[in-house]
């Protein structure tokens, strides 16, 4: 008797129904079904033509019938397998967008024996069916969240296999470097060496490399995901608020003209030129402070300061003078995070002190009457430098694999170390099968219900 397969355990033969469209009224809204028999689950509530002897990616035009009644007129649409999105039979109902129509058509095909999909389960299905890896079935999920040109560039580029091409790159490397520990452990009584100690630690130098440079995209990767977090800096009363309330195009942060309001940080998220930013309008530097409130603020101040991707450092041009700017500007020196050095109120300017900071690096701004803005924007762009992060071709953007490759780069580093001190194959091997298996759960070679359940249970039904 033969084992067993994972369809098998996982018990595949039900047919799975969810609203694959927003919940609410709409226009149109689609009803998905996938499973074993699902055509013939369809056919048997289906007036219109007999769905059993139609061809794979065909629509047809019929209604769906609850006995006698008639609960709409639809288009039902046909995948056979394995040409799915989960290499199962498919079907899709294209109702019209009620509630009350959704659900009495949900209703009657789970009376007809077809059940209630779980989160993610149509997704979980097409990746234990083998349609994608792990990487590719998370980027769905993030196709789906995505809200900037960029993030859904680096979704779509994931979801084809960009990353995983990547893994399974370093993956063979690691195999076969696995390889030739095993056969040195083969002819180990002969003390036969297969590779000379010194060439094997270059190799896994170069391993190490590679995944070094792949945790390092994946900063890039995160702050790109979440929005590229920049912080609005600046002494209380220099407009920081005004500022984010004009890129925000609306009333958020609090105004006013008495120094020091801004006590808590505000962040909120815009995109420019298809890429998103996280703009965060903090409690500004002021070291004399008193106020304990503020002085929580400050410290806050600081730490999103050292966090953030650049900083745009704000000055009331109506009342600063050269020596202080020059001194906030050294203070911010200390966090080496890159600055964007901004001097507002250019309406009601000191026009000495504008004439002064004219052949530096400064951008003239009006927050509050919206007067160069958009120099500041290009500036933005030209910051995160744009081209670069278009010509990406993969970056990893998803904190499971990050934790996944961190803990290969901890294994490897240990392999590295005990092999520099001559430790013997047998022990090597252990560390470098553990990179392999940190590897195998990154594309899902290697899973557990547990991580499989956590995984999809973040999808939504329909999904
Ligand atoms: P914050 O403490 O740095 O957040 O400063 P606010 O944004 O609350 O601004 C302080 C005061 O400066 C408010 O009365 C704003 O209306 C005013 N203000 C901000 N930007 C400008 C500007 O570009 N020109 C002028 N004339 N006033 C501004």
């Amino acid at each position: 008797m033969s084992l067993p397969t994972t369809k098998e355990i996982l018990n595949f033969n039900d047919i799975i129904v969810a609203l694959a469209t927003p919940p609410g009224k709409g226009a149109i809204a689609v009803i998905r079904l996938s499973g074993i028999n699902v055509i013939d689950l369809v056919n048997g509530v289906f007036k219109g033509c007999d769905l059993c002897k139609k061809k794979t990616h065909t629509i047809h035009f019929g209604l769906i019938l609850d006995g006698n009644t008639v609960l709409d007129e639809v288009l039902v649409s046909i995948f056979r397998a394995p040409k799915s999105f989960t290499h199962e039979d498919s079907v899709e109902i294209s109702c019209h967008g009620s509630q009350f129509i959704t659900k009495s058509v949900i209703q009657l095909l789970i009376r007809k024996g077809a059940r209630m999909a779980m989160p993610g389960e149509f997704t979980k299905r097409a990746f234990l069916n083998g349609r994608f890896d792990l990487t590719q079935a998370e980027a769905v999920s993030d196709l789906i969240a995505a809200n900037s040109a960029i993030t859904h560039d680096l979704a779509i580029k994931q979801m084809r296999g960009g990353f995983s091409s990547l893994i399974k790159k370093l993956r063979s490397e690691v195999i076969s470097f696995a390889s030739l520990l095993e056969l040195e452990l083969d002819f180990s009584e002969e003390d036969v060496k297969f590779v000379n100690r010194d060439n094997m630690n270059m190799m896994l130098n170069d391993l190490l490399n590679y995944i070094n440079n792949l945790l390092e995209g994946f900063k890039l990767g995160n702050v790109i995901k979440t929005g590229i977090p920049i912080v609005i800096t600046g002494k209380p009363n220099s407009g920081k608020s005004t500022l984010l309330n004009t890129l925000l195009n609306e009333e958020k942060a609090i105004v006013s003209s008495i120094p020091g309001t801004t006590r808590d940080i505000i962040e909120d998220k815009i995109t420019i030129d298809g890429i998103e930013f996280r703009f965060i309008d903090t409690a500004g530097l002021r070291s004399n402070s008193i106020d304990e409130i503020e002085m929580i603020g400050m410290s806050k101040t600081k730490e999103y300061l050292k966090k953030a991707f650049s900083v745009i450092c704000l000055f009331d041009l109506s009342n600063e003078t050269l020596d202080s700017i020059n001194d906030y500007l050294k203070e911010m020196e200390i966090l080496n995070t890159p600055v964007i050095k901004v001097g507002n109120k250019v309406d009601i300017a000191n026009h000495f002190l504008v004439n002064e900071l004219k052949n530096s690096d400064f951008i003239f701004i009006s927050a509050f009457k919206k007067q160069n803005i958009d120099l500041l924007k290009s500036k933005l762009i030209e910051y995160v430098n744009k081209e670069k992060i278009e010509c990406l071709d993969s970056v990893m953007i998803n904190s499971r694999h990050y934790e996944s490759l961190y803990k290969c780069k901890v294994s490897l580093e240990r392999t590295l170390t005990n092999s520099r001190n001559n430790v013997y194959a047998e022990f090597l091997v252990q560390d470098v099968k553990l990179t392999l298996h940190h590897l195998g759960t990154i594309t899902g070679e290697i899973t557990t219900n547990d991580l499989l359940d956590n995984l999809f249970s973040k999808f939504c039904i329909g999904k």
